[in-house]
């Protein structure tokens, strides 16, 4: 028999419960108790729901859960706490939130500890931070075992997910010491006891199933310093140590988001330690044939568990192509030896579609084609029904039909648009002139000091923004008035930020909720769910906008509201539009056609709303592209190709404009080594960067490459409460100057500030305009 099984499932339940639950906590809304019976329920209702959608018992994945990042989770568990937080005075789970968010009460001052992007998903994690002398440790609380105790009180047998020993540790950044450091040769015999403490525990508790995320398979991972023979050598010592001391638990070795390839060697060297292997076969269907050849040939059998149901796109599975997926490798392996799953963890899809009442009522036709994580549950075991011989035909024809509808709806496919597409040429990608002309040219109209100043885009969302933007969905308030109250709030930003001394003025973003969102509102060819949250970081969740069919901009999106935020002041207002890179990778696309192919549509449409604004008189436009890194495939042979086609698309959107007009762009995130070659393509006037978190040495890379545009490296960190003191902050800048031309430098914080409160906002961009004035009279 087939098994149905998932591995890993979102935990912020079905209206963010988990969200508002942790939020309330860190404002002491609730208590710590509150906290923990509020996360047991909605841990219950999801491992019912696994089991009620007919995932096997010992197959519905537990420690899949956390208060903010699992990966977070794993280091505590296993006591990877930083001494900086292991020296504060503080129960264990404010600990933990330290860890989060940073700590700041009376004199004391901690910050957070890195954040960053989980592979190639907008999900974040915290990275594990470890010192050349780590002690590994336990937890006086174990949280796996006792989540797995938890479901078993509630009769659901559950399969623990642990971060793999080796990914964990290639994740890991270590604290003072220089290149040659090698993370597993140095860790690996530290580390294996703890985790046999776990396991040995879990097995005690009637675990049978073991999760280990081992991720960094579908990567590079081989180099000069991380040979082979290292490598191979980890996994053996790690997984050997694991069976010898546990052997009656079963271990499955879990891969997704990309392919295996030659990493399933190391596979094979602890094939007779493990018990089974996941890959991602919607990402990677390539890898259905050498893979299952491969584990055949292991003198040991394995299960090989196939991710057939995508857990990275909401579509409707194409049931029948999954089945002769899944049919590939029962006929290679034996169905005792196979487990239907999704491609990766339903981390990455929203709840369910039940409750989107909206898009059923409006959108019939493409509410038919989507599928969330509790349908995927339904998916996955319908297809190990089938395979498995049970009579589910009436739910495959329903799943042909709504295939069969969505490739050939005329909702979709709109030939002018293609047309449009097809007509774009390579003066189309060029702004002509080079910066150091366009800069001198800008300056006659700009006149912006040294070290200019200036705020990503998005000023604090307060509760009566939230609420007043309800009272409208409502229809508590008319149109006008809601209007009226955005553009009080705007005025108000604005003269907030000419009380601050900011050079660039922004208008705070507050008719958006969300800067993706906002943009498909305004395009055909976009549908939006209710309630689709996913993950973010921490408590921070996106509603990623549907993208069903080819893309229309039907008139201008911002220029209304960019033109009253210029009447307002008389300092440059920027213009702040949302990149098409960032809105592919910001939605869930159609899976029709190439991601290249849409993300050109999108650009068209930013390109016409770029030259509205120049038009209206606007002299800076932001086009954020705050996901490009974020697309990069994890595989470097892969990358070249996604690199050409996403730059050519922010130039396509937005070299349209005079060389006076000054085009910024803004990315989230500090990992660029991957990327410099296209960064510098992208020839902005300006990009603002998050840097705060990571170290300075990006920046002597962005010295190196020769970066000779703009460059505004984010000064502090807004993803945590804390003020940064003006000394903190000229610090850095002075720490900067080191790296980046004083021409060049600009002076800002690291990303909007939207979920910030104001005031933290006023004293940080205080100290942060201060720094700027400082430098000037320096340099
Ligand atoms: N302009 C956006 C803001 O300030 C950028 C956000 C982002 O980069 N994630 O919110
Ligand atoms: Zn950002």
């Amino acid at each position: 028999m087939v098994t149905a099984t998932n591995l890993g499932f979102g935990r912020i339940g079905i209206k963010r419960q988990l969200k508002f639950l942790v939020e309330k906590y860190w404002n002491g809304k609730v208590t710590y108790d509150e906290l923990i019976e509020g996360s047991k329920n909605l841990r219950a209702a999801h491992w019912t729901a696994q089991k009620e959608a007919g995932i096997a018992d010992g197959h519905i994945p537990s420690n899949d859960f956390s208060y903010y990042d699992h990966v977070l989770d794993n280091s505590f568990m296993i006591g990877a706490i930083p001494e900086r937080y292991q020296k504060l005075d503080i129960v264990p789970v404010e600990r933990y939130f330290a860890m989060a968010r940073g700590y700041q009460r009376d004199d004391i001052d901690v910050q957070a500890m890195e954040m960053k992007k989980w592979y190639d998903t907008n999900y974040h994690f915290i990275v594990p931070e470890l010192v050349e002398n780590q002690e590994f440790k336990l937890a006086y609380k174990v949280k796996a075992v006792d989540e797995f105790l938890e479901a078993k009180e509630l009769g659901i047998k559950t399969r623990p997910v642990l971060q793999g020993p080796i990914t964990y540790l290639l994740q890991a950044k270590v604290k003072g010491v220089d290149a040659s450091f090698n993370n597993l040769t140095h860790f690996v015999p530290r580390i294996i006891p703890v985790y046999v403490e776990i396991l040995k525990r879990l097995a005690d508790a009637g675990a049978e199933w073991i999760q280990f995320d081992e991720s960094y398979l579908v990567m590079d991972i081989v180099n000069e310093k991380y040979t082979k023979e290292i490598i191979q050598n980890a996994y053996q010592t790690v997984y050997k140590a694991f069976k010898e001391a546990v052997p009656s638990l079963k271990f499955l070795i879990a891969t997704y988001f990309d392919k295996v390839d030659s990493n399933i060697e190391f596979v094979e060297a602890i094939a007779n330690e493990i018990d089974g292997l996941h890959i991602d076969l919607v990402r990677a269907p390539q890898q259905l044939q050498p893979v299952v050849e491969k584990v055949k040939s292991f003198s040991k059998k394995i299960v090989l568990s196939v991710g057939v149901i995508d857990g990275r796109n909401i579509w409707k599975t194409d049931l029948s192509k999954a089945i002769k997926t899944v049919q590939v490798a029962i006929d290679a392996l034996g169905s005792e030896n196979v487990f239907v799953a999704p491609s990766c963890s339903l981390l990455h899809v929203p709840h369910t579609l039940s409750t989107e009442e909206n898009i059923k009522n409006n959108s019939p036709e493409v509410y038919d084609w989507l599928s969330f994580a509790v349908e995927k549950l339904d998916e996955i075991s319908t297809v190990a029904k089938a395979v498995n011989g049970e009579n589910v035909s009436e739910k495959l024809e329903a799943n042909q039909k709504s295939i069969n509808n969505r490739s050939t709806s005329p909702l979709i496919h709109k030939p002018e648009v293609k047309e449009a597409v097809k007509n774009v040429t390579p003066e189309m990608l060029t702004r002509g002139t080079p910066f150091a002309e366009r800069i001198v040219a800008q300056q006659k109209i700009l006149n912006l000091p040294k070290f200019p100043t200036t705020t990503i885009g998005s000023y604090p969302q307060s509760k009566e923004v939230r609420l007043t933007r309800q009272k409208f969905r409502k229809g508590e308030i008319t149109k006008e008035e809601y209007d009226q109250f955005i553009k009080d709030e705007t005025l108000r930003c604005i003269k907030k930020q000419e009380e601050y001394g900011l050079d660039v003025i922004v208008h705070g973003e507050f008719e958006r909720t969300d800067m993706v969102e906002f943009f498909g509102e305004k395009m055909e060819g976009y549908i939006f769910s209710q309630f689709g949250w996913v993950q973010s970081y921490g408590s921070r969740c996106v509603k990623p906008p549907i993208l069903y069919g080819d893309i229309v901009r039907p008139q201008p999106m911002t220029v209304e509201m960019i033109k009253y935020a210029q009447t307002c002041t008389e300092k440059p207002v920027k213009g702040m539009l949302t990149g098409p890179v960032t809105i592919l990778q910001w939605s869930f696309v159609r899976d029709d056609q190439p991601r290249s192919t849409t993300a050109y549509q999108l650009a068209l449409a930013i390109r016409k709303e770029v030259k509205d604004l120049e038009e209206a008189g606007i002299k800076v436009i932001q086009v954020d592209e705050a996901a490009l890194r974020e697309g990069l495939p994890l595989r470097k042979a892969d990358q070249d190709n996604y690199l050409q086609w996403a730059i050519d698309t922010f130039l396509l959107a937005t070299c349209c404009v005079k060389p006076t007009t000054q085009v910024h762009t803004h990315m989230c995130y500090s990992d660029f080594n991957d990327i410099f070659t296209s960064i510098k393509r992208m020839d902005t006037d300006a990009i603002t960067i998050e840097n705060s978190r990571s170290d300075l040495k990006l920046l002597n890379a962005f010295k190196q490459y020769g970066y000779t545009n703009g460059i505004g490296p984010g000064m502090y960190d807004i993803h945590s409460p804390r003020v940064p003191s003006y000394e903190e902050i000229l610090e850095r800048a002075r720490e900067t100057l080191k790296y980046i031309d004083s021409e060049l430098l600009w002076i800002n914080p690291d990303c909007g500030l939207k979920t910030r409160g104001w005031a933290e906002v006023e004293p940080s961009l205080k100290n942060l305009v201060q720094v700027a004035v400082t430098l000037r009279k320096e340099n």
